[in-house]
């Protein structure tokens, strides 16, 4: 192939051009990008080679050689992993695989700050290489191909890059850097040095650097910042030295490892900026053994809506690496973790068909799930800082400096995880069968007396009135329609609290949860409120015979509205109201076949009950009002907005109030 120039997709262009721009104040993460695609060009090979060994060419020794040339201002990165042929290289580097890249790119703000985390969760990769660099080439050969097929892959990172054939030796990549006047410094030994050590050392491969020694050098005086020495300056000694530690985090003693050292591994394979919010670090030995190093984010990705995106679990077998969307190693529900999982007993040739079968795998996924949501349990219950009330009274423990420190550090955390999370952990309730009572146990709700999410079912239940017999709790689009509710309204005058659910996922997520610790959970949106002990004789038997003088009233509503409403009935949910809208006990809620389709789905035609407060001044007008039949229905499509939802013929309800009103 004869040199050609070739456009980037138009997402690359977008992408290039905001990496260079808002990556400006973290430019050193380049190097472990770069470093990271190196290292896993080499896990690639030694994957593919498990069943071609004549891949590796006799050079088994996997390996990144980073080297700097300070007169051509240029910085390499040297692997001898898979490589590139041209075409992988026309199409790895000019276009983003990543599915989900439209989406991400249309999120992007053009506000710097915000968008350089965005990039920062989605990972720039080897684009990044752009901050430092003006040009950037790239020669490479995929192992196994002839050395004729090498490729020259050369970019200024604007609209277009060049490819051409060459001939080339190696097997494997380079990529150089051609710096910019402003990121010289990264041509020196010490800065490169200390970024590996920072960012890298944790690869499982060795990194080479070329040795360099002083020439004439001098010692004047060591503490002199320059070091000291004669001008004739470092040079290069032809011997190589591996700069970092070269052993995989997972596979070395927790004792051994800093959580520096832990955060920066978490950042390189979630390509998050921030730091996790909890980790776990275990070997597992049983009927199968495996290691575990487990991470939970502090932040959410911007495709954590997409089940289908792939999982966040790196899996390794006797730390080679095998796959890093293993979705059968953790249940669904809990994909945003982030990690590894390196197996003694799987066989490295392992398929996906085979992991999904697989009885070790089955263990992995239990111990895994186990261990997250062990670990959740602990973030939960250190949230809070301990009561300050509670310890002046003695009943807990005067902290010691270091402990009140470490509950400071802890405080917050379970209610930033749940911002951001709690959504997804709520699938696991019908997902998960077997963990559902501590899932639940996880669950955090805003309730009518607090905004914050931050209510437990166990908070709730210590809070019940005496004689309550069920944990009630309403669903809505938003807090304000769940508040507002007019469902809400009995409850609210005798002071019951009652759980608010504004999340898209509650309606489905309650299938699956009917009870908590032995307390039945009852929507107050559906069947006819029964407060039970809560309600005294006298409403009892007000309602009774409200029902009983109402009876006329009732069944000319309910011909009225037989379009409309299932059945009309009196009801003592509604103080200042005159009506709502509820569901028979087992139907479907109205909201969520209203969800059901708004997503294009068929919702069976769920008809609601309409209930009237017999008390409200409207409803005692409506007996032989001459507007009988449009009250009837403005009465109905008003109970219909009160709760979110949208008149059948909105056109026809504003005719009939502005009837009225004229
Ligand atoms: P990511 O690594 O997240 O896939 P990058 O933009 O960093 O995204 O790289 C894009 C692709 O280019 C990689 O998936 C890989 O196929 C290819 N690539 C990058 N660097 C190398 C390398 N050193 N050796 C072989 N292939 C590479």
């Amino acid at each position: 192939m004869s040199k050609q120039t070739l456009s980037f997709q138009a997402e690359v262009a977008q992408l290039l051009h905001l990496v260079t721009h808002s990556l400006y104040s973290n430019k050193e993460i380049f190097l472990r990008e770069l470093i990271s695609n190196a290292s896993d060009a080499c896990d690639k090979l030694r994957f593919e080679a498990i069943n071609d060994g004549g891949l590796y060419e006799n050079d088994t020794d996997l390996q990144v050689k980073v080297t700097f040339d300070k007169d051509a201002k240029t910085l390499t990165i040297t692997d001898n992993g898979i490589g590139m042929s041209a075409q992988e290289a026309i199409d790895h580097l000019g276009t983003i695989a990543k599915s989900g890249t439209k989406d991400f790119v249309s999120k992007l703000s053009g506000d710097q700050k915000a968008d350089s985390q965005l990039i920062g969760q989605f990972g720039v990769g080897f684009y990044s290489g752009f901050i430092v660099a003006d040009k950037i080439t790239v020669e490479s050969r995929r192992a196994g191909m002839k050395t004729t097929e090498g490729v020259r892959w050369v970019s200024g990172g604007a609209g277009d890059f060049e490819v051409e054939t060459i001939d080339r030796a190696q097997r494997g990549t380079s990529v150089t850097l051609h710096l910019r006047e402003d990121s010289m410094d990264y041509a020196s030994a010490w800065k490169v040095k200390s970024i590996i050590n920072k960012y890298s050392d944790h690869i499982s491969l060795p990194i080479l650097m070329e040795k360099e020694e002083w020439k004439d050098g001098e010692l004047i005086d060591p503490n002199d910042e320059k070091g000291g020495r004669q001008p004739g300056g470092m040079v290069k000694t032809g011997t190589w030295e591996t700069v970092n530690k070269a052993s995989a985090i997972w596979t070395r003693a927790k004792k051994d490892i800093t959580p520096e050292q832990y955060d920066e591994f978490y950042k390189q394979i979630s390509h998050d900026m921030e730091a996790p919010l909890a980790y776990t670090h275990n070997r597992v030995e049983g009927s199968t053994e495996f290691t575990q190093l487990l991470y939970i984010p502090g932040k959410a990705p911007f495709d954590l809506y997409n089940r289908e995106k792939s999982a966040g679990v790196k899996l390794y077998v006797k730390r080679v690496f095998i796959m890093d969307d293993a979705e059968a190693l953790l249940p669904t529900y809990l994909r945003f973790v982030k990690g590894v999982l390196d197996s003694a007993d799987l066989p490295l040739n392992v398929s996906r068909e085979l992991l999904q079968e697989s009885r070790d795998v089955k263990a992995i996924r239990e111990g895994c799930t186990k261990r997250v949501l062990g670990m959740l349990e602990d973030l939960a219950k250190n949230d809070k800082l301990p009561d300050a009330a509670a310890s002046a009274e003695g009943v807990t423990d005067v902290l010691s400096a270091e402990e009140k420190a470490e509950a400071e550090k802890n405080a917050g955390k379970y209610t930033k995880f749940y911002k951001e999370f709690g959504a997804v952990l709520k699938e696991g309730l019908g997902e998960d069968f077997a963990n559902k009572d501590r899932i639940a146990k996880l669950l955090r709700f805003a309730s009518s007396i607090s905004d914050a999410v931050s209510v437990s079912f166990a908070d709730y239940k210590a809070r019940m009135k005496e004689g309550q017999e069920a944990i009630y709790y309403i669903t809505a689009d938003t807090l304000a329609a769940a508040k507002n509710s007019p469902q809400l309204e009995v409850f609210k005058k005798k002071g019951i609290e009652v759980l608010l659910m504004t999340d898209r996922v509650d309606e489905w997520a309650l299938n699956y949860v009917h009870e908590f610790d032995g307390t039945p959970l009852q929507s107050v949106a559906k069947g006819a409120v029964d407060l039970g002990k809560l309600q005294d004789e006298a409403e009892k038997k007000a309602l009774d015979e409200a029902a009983e003088t109402f009876k006329p009233l009732l069944a000319k509503l309910k011909e009225a509205l037989k379009d409309k409403a299932e059945d009309v009935r009196v009801t003592t949910r509604l103080v200042d109201s005159p009506a709502c809208l509820v569901v028979q006990d087992h139907g479907m809620s109205t909201q969520l076949a209203r969800m059901l389709k708004q997503a294009g789905q068929t919702a069976p035609d769920v008809k609601p009950v309409l209930e009237v407060n017999a008390e409200h001044p409207l409803v005692k007008k409506l007996d032989g009002s001459v507007h009988f039949n449009d009250l009837a229905h403005i009465l109905f499509d008003q109970a219909l907005l009160a709760e979110g939802g949208m008149p059948a013929d909105p056109a026809a309800y504003v005719k009939r109030v502005n009837a009225l009103l004229v």
